[in-house]
């Protein structure tokens, strides 16, 4: 597998240079993401983003935020500022920051244009019939009543809609373009309705609002975008965005091109499925650390560069592009392998006294940060007569390839000394609550001459040293990878994976850890890389997230899965 941040050669880039080879755009290259603000951003969408902010940077050309913010019944503020500062997050900065919504006015008068031109009327059919006289994909559309309408009678009646003289749904806008079309898109689509809703933009200043499709191809338009890129199901839409652009005066036509949308096993990736985990409190916010949303990778430890390889990994395409969550997981472990310092920390712990150490002896023992890195130093940790180790690192009754501390055994405490097992203390139920080991002076980390040799070497904190936080362990959100295929009849709610958070409210560690920054990150030594959490994480009571294991244990399995 290679990462890199050198993104490799697709489809869209060779439309590109071609465009560019023939003059086309006076080689002018500019894109734009254009995300609705009804929710967080997700992984999807960071694909959107590295392409679309990717390309404009590789071809000098430039890049628009713009929020097609039309439908207000399910847009704010908070997401707006979610998809902007995650954005940021990523590494990319926009060109101009649009809204859609300011160019109700342009687009409002387009459609008096339409209108005028014969090519748009106001229709008064309820909702549903308008819905039942679009037809099917193998039944044709029936023409509205209201379909010849004179031109004069439908630009009194849609000025009347804008000043507010009808009730919501009493009139809509419609495109005058085919009721046979066999793509459903181009028949008669609506335009414009009434709806008496509060924008977060525009305020109360308009009681009708443009549908996304109209839109959309308007807005990419008065940016002047070259290159509109989208996913595979807006290609149904082409033939709509064309007929609007060519039936309007405005000098711009963008060309669109279509991708297929990133997929994820073992998680969600539609706005709506992931709006329902958070409405429904099946996860902390949209970004909970195990939501696939670009503030929950964020939050888990994720780094924007890891974010961006695995999207360069997963390349652009119109076939189906399915990817593992153990891709992403390795473009972190990749990216965090040579970055994030080792330090020891024990989630279960268990207390070995070592009896042959006196009670008040404290021995600095200098462990390096990173064990190929000198440059990133040494940090001292003491060793002392009580410490804590992993109750998993320890076992009555081993199974025969146990190497680590067992009855009888002899194990390495890492950077320390090599111990030797004695005895347990045991609690009133019969629970091992404290191991008795001894010591070997002559295997001192780094000057052990001792020439005894041990295969298991753990991590382990000194009981009097060590500082107390709560680690949180997170795994997949679901325990199936398409939760969401709507097999066996049940909700992908029904699939939510019950140890997608294991809370260690004892972990102990080293502690200097307690001075880490909040999204800090660290390799805690056999356990996996963890990082401050960015909200919850504060100086002197730090809270760590796993990030990930050290291992990837689902990639076989996912394998199956894959496209
Ligand atoms: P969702 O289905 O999650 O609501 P959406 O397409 O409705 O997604 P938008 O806010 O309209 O969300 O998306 C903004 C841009 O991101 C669009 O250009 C869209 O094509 C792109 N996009 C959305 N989801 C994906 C995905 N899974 N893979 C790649 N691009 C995506
Ligand atoms: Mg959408």
């Amino acid at each position: 597998m290679s990462h890199s941040e050198n993104t490799p050669r697709n489809f869209i880039r060779t439309i590109i240079d071609h465009d560019i080879r023939s003059g086309k755009n006076g080689k002018r290259v500019a894109t734009r993401f254009p995300p609705e603000p009804n929710g967080y951003l997700h992984i999807g969408h960071a694909k959107s983003i590295c392409l679309n902010f990717g390309i404009a940077e590789d071809y000098s050309g430039s890049c628009n935020l713009r929020f097609d913010d039309t439908n207000p019944a399910r847009e704010s503020q908070e997401f707006i500022d979610a998809i902007r500062q995650d954005i940021e997050w990523l590494g990319f900065t926009w060109n101009g920051l649009c809204q859609a919504s300011n160019y109700f006015e342009q687009l409002y008068g387009y459609a008096e244009e339409l209108i005028e031109k014969g090519l748009a009327y106001v229709d008064s059919q309820s909702a549903e019939d308008i819905r039942t006289h679009r037809g099917t994909l193998t039944e044709t559309g029936k023409d509205s009543p209201d379909r010849d309408r004179a031109i004069d009678e439908n630009l009194e009646v849609f000025r009347g809609m804008r000043a507010g003289e009808y009730a919501d749904g009493e009139w809509v806008l419609r495109a005058k373009i085919d009721m046979q079309s066999p793509n459903i898109n181009m028949r008669d689509p609506i335009l414009y309705r009434i709806r008496r809703l509060f924008h977060h933009n525009t305020g109360d200043a308009w009681c009708i609002y443009p549908m996304y499709d109209f839109t959309h191809c308007i807005s990419d338009a008065i940016e002047s975008i070259t290159h509109s890129l989208c996913t595979l199901e807006f290609e149904d839409h082409r033939p709509l965005y064309d007929w609007v652009l060519d039936h309007i005066s405005i000098d711009c036509h963008p060309q669109q091109i279509e991708f297929s949308r990133l997929e994820m096993l073992y998680t969600v990736t539609s706005k709506r499925k992931l709006s329902q985990l958070v409405v429904h409190d099946h996860v902390d916010g949209w970004d909970d650390p195990r939501m696939p949303t670009v503030s929950g990778m964020r939050r888990r430890g994720f780094t924007a560069a890891s974010i961006r390889d695995f999207c360069a990994r997963a390349g652009v395409a119109k076939s189906q592009n399915r990817m593992q969550m153990s891709e992403l997981e390795n473009s972190v472990r990749w990216d965090l392998e040579n970055k994030a310092p080792r330090v020891m920390a024990v989630l279960d712990p268990i207390k070995v006294v070592i009896t042959n150490w006196p009670e008040d002896r404290c021995d600095e023992m200098e462990c390096p940060n990173h064990p190929k890195i000198p440059e990133l130093g040494t940090r001292i940790v003491p060793f002392t007569r009580e410490l804590y180790i992993d109750r998993e690192d320890f076992m009555e009754d081993p199974p025969s390839k146990y190497f680590r501390l067992k009855p009888g055994g002899t194990v390495r405490l890492k950077y320390g000394y090599i111990i030797d097992y004695q005895d347990v203390v045991r609690d009133e139920n019969g629970m091992v609550v404290e191991i008795h080991c001894s010591y070997d002076p002559a295997t001192r980390s780094g000057q052990d001459n001792s020439g005894r040799k041990v295969k298991g070497v753990i991590q382990w904190v000194s009981a009097t040293h060590g500082i107390t936080a709560p680690v949180r362990m997170y795994d997949r959100l679901f325990t199936r990878p398409l939760p969401a295929d709507g097999k066996e009849g049940r909700e992908f709610t029904d699939y939510l994976n019950p140890e997608s958070l294991i809370l260690k409210p004892n972990a102990v560690m080293e502690s200097s850890l307690a001075s880490a920054n909040p999204e800090d990150r660290f390799q805690f030594e056999r356990l996996g890389y963890f990082v401050a959490d960015r909200h919850d994480s504060k100086a002197g009571a730090p809270v760590f997230n796993r990030i990930v294991s050290l291992r990837d244990s689902w990639g076989k399995l996912e394998q199956q899965h894959g496209a």
